[in-house]
């Protein structure tokens, strides 16, 4: 059951509550949010709830209906993420393990490691004790092997995970290894799960190969009963009476863990399907149900391979496979975790004026001279160095494996309104936040090769944003043909590099001077009050800015009457200022939004954060897009 404490609560009540929950043989697991404390208490016997909602201190008693309690979603109503190292798994995230079956010397676990890191992988696998169905086959090299697979771990950068065979092996094991794994063999070996899940380390259960959902989750639950909060299921393939295939891979066990777990659900196609060219697609398919991520197999020379060569990848493979699943994660909405090239060494933020900030790379989206990049010269005051890209996902990118610092991305202009591609990207980058935002006026020019006179203008190239905000100037020149470019600093860059007195483009001062141009008019869009709005984004590692004064959120409505507006009254009632609204469509779920949310904070920020508790509980899938300075 879950007990509900009193926000009141003092130490002693507390106290008291949980002696008299163990005394009748529950075991307790405190849960402390911002707003309320539970405790789940487990136990084998039955107890009136009545019974524990009168003691002094108890809000209310929910009893869990599941016979798993820990691992159940009545339990924890959010995605469990697990902290790994650099690397989260759960959440709106894909995350990739990847490796050899075995360990089978220092050369092969080292390279494969730099391969798969090369392509994308984050974890590395690797097997060193190995459960063989035949006791002739290769048993892996043991305490050896695990001493190669940390090595190249640390080598790469990426957590390691590995197998747990034996109840004699944990203290051993918790030495070299990130994350401990059960194999489909022991998921039903209690006296193991007991043990693994003491040892304070993140495990991955797989499922048997012949257990049902609910079995895998009660297996779970011996890990969370003894200890463990950092769990992931792993669905291998099942047995059935299909043969071609290795086992069969239960796509449906995804959707259907998720539901009933708050714990992430990883898909291993390898052992799945037992056949390489299946891999890929079924690793795809997985993905696609909504797995939290993979495990693949991958050997450098498979056919050599001691273990499961027939259904390793070859490196070209997965790198393939990393490439697809990519393409597919926005579709998802998701977020395809990265190993950042470094810790992010931003540590003072802008705005503060210090000259640390020297040389913080800014990644922004558009040629040199563009809008964005005037929004960096004048938020981070000449401190950043600003660095292009072509795309606005590749700013997230950027910032997201550390190649950039920090990024910059506009959100809205005061006459075109949202920028809906940066919204939809804030949602696909949960390890993104907003840290600043910068407001500067939209001033178009029209600019020429020096010395060129307006009669000599035949063409005019910008963005089709900038010709539309000029419309008025334009229409005294009907001559003029107006060609659309895909960029407003492009077009200049254009133009410079044709050298053509025919030639002219819209664009900012900036772009003019970079590209050593001329302005010909200055000014000349048709509403002066032209505004974009610009959003300063950052990892999550980077240190919050102190004392914000905006928020932004965003969250969906839960499926009943008045949602909107009881998630709205929560604002409402706790004193908080809303100054944006905005609806956006959920990708892949037609006519179903996402609501984006700008509120100020207030000075007494506790209270900002408890309001986000309530809100919470009106509303699905709350984020925190970052809290920012104006
Ligand atoms: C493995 O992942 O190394 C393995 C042996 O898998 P399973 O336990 O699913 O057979
Ligand atoms: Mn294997």
């Amino acid at each position: 059951m879950i007990v509900v404490l009193k926000h009141n609560i003092n130490a002693d009540e507390k106290a008291f509550v949980r002696e008299f929950l163990e005394s009748r043989g529950f075991k307790i697991k405190e849960i402390v949010g911002e707003e309320e404390t539970i405790f789940g208490a487990v136990g084998i016997v039955g107890l009136d709830k009545r019974e524990v909602e009168v003691l002094p201190g108890v809000s209310n008693v929910i009893p869990i209906t599941k016979p798993y309690k820990l691992v159940s979603r009545e339990f924890k109503k959010d995605d469990t993420i697990i902290q790994v190292g650099p690397i989260k798994i759960g959440g709106n995230r894909v995350v990739t393990m990847a490796g050899p079956c075995s360990v089978e010397s220092r050369e092969q676990i080292l390279e494969t490691a730099h391969m798969v890191k090369e392509s994308g992988a984050v974890i590395l696998r690797g097997g060193a004790f190995k459960p063989r169905t035949s006791p002739y086959a290769f048993q892996g090299l043991g305490e050896e092997g695990l001493k190669y697979l940390k090595l190249a771990g640390e080598a790469t950068g990426m957590p390691v995970i590995t197998e747990i065979v034996s109840i004699t092996h944990g203290d051993m094991m918790k030495e070299y290894v990130d994350i401990l794994q059960i194999g489909t063999r022991n998921m039903q070996n209690f006296e193991l799960l007991k043990i693994v899940g003491g040892l304070g380390k993140p495990v991955m259960l797989k499922r048997g190969y012949a257990a049902t959902i609910e079995e895998m989750l009660m297996a779970a639950e011996y890990l969370a009963a003894h200890g463990c909060d950092e769990i992931m299921f792993c669905e291998r393939g099942i047995r059935t009476f299909e043969t071609y295939t290795r086992n069969t891979l239960d796509l449906s066990a995804i959707p259907v863990v998720k539901k009933l777990s708050h714990f992430p659900i990883i898909v291993d196609p390898s052992h799945a399907t037992g056949i390489r060219e299946k891999v890929s697609p079924m690793a795809l398919a997985a993905v696609a149900a909504g797995a939290d991520g993979i495990i693949v197999e991958v050997h450098p020379e498979p056919e050599k391979a001691l273990s499961d060569g027939p259904q390793s990848l070859y490196p070209v493979m997965f790198e393939k496979l990393m490439r697809d699943i990519q393409a597919l994660a926005p579709v998802l909405n998701k977020e395809v975790s990265r190993l950042p090239d470094k810790v992010s060494p931003v540590q003072v933020l802008p705005k503060q004026k210090d000259a640390s900030v020297k040389g913080t790379k800014v990644a922004f989206q558009g040629e040199r001279g563009a809008f964005s990049e005037k929004a960096i010269i004048r938020y981070f005051e000449n401190g950043a160095e600003p660095v292009a890209c072509t795309e606005f996902r590749d700013v997230f990118e950027s910032v997201l494996t550390g190649k950039t610092d920090l990024g910059i991305v506009p959100l809205e202009n005061s006459l075109g309104g949202s920028i809906h591609q940066n919204f939809d990207l804030l949602l696909q980058y949960p390890d993104i936040k907003i840290i600043g935002e910068q407001k500067i006026r939209i001033v178009h020019n029209l600019i020429v090769v020096p010395g060129t006179q307006l009669k000599d203008i035949k063409r005019v190239y910008s963005h089709p944003q900038g010709l539309a905000q000029c419309a008025k100037f334009l229409e005294d020149y009907p001559q003029w043909h107006k060609v659309a470019y895909y960029d407003t600093a492009g077009s200049v860059a254009m133009i410079a590099r044709e050298k053509l007195k025919e030639n002219a483009a819209i664009a900012s001062e900036e772009a003019a001077v970079f590209y050593k141009m001329e302005i010909l008019k200055n000014s000349i869009e048709t509403n002066a009050q032209n505004y974009t709005r610009f959003a300063v984004i950052a990892p999550l590692a980077v240190e919050d800015v102190k004392n914000p004064q905006k928020a932004s959120l965003v969250f969906a409505i839960l499926d009943k009457p008045g949602a909107l507006y009881h998630g709205l009254k929560v604002l409402s009632e706790n004193d908080i200022n809303m100054t944006k609204l905005e609806s956006r469509p959920i990708p892949g779920q037609p006519w179903e939004y996402m609501f984006y949310v700008d509120v100020q904070v207030p000075d007494d920020i506790t209270k900002f954060h408890s309001c986000m508790e309530k809100l919470k509980k009106e509303t699905d899938h709350l984020r925190v897009l970052g809290m920012y300075r104006v």
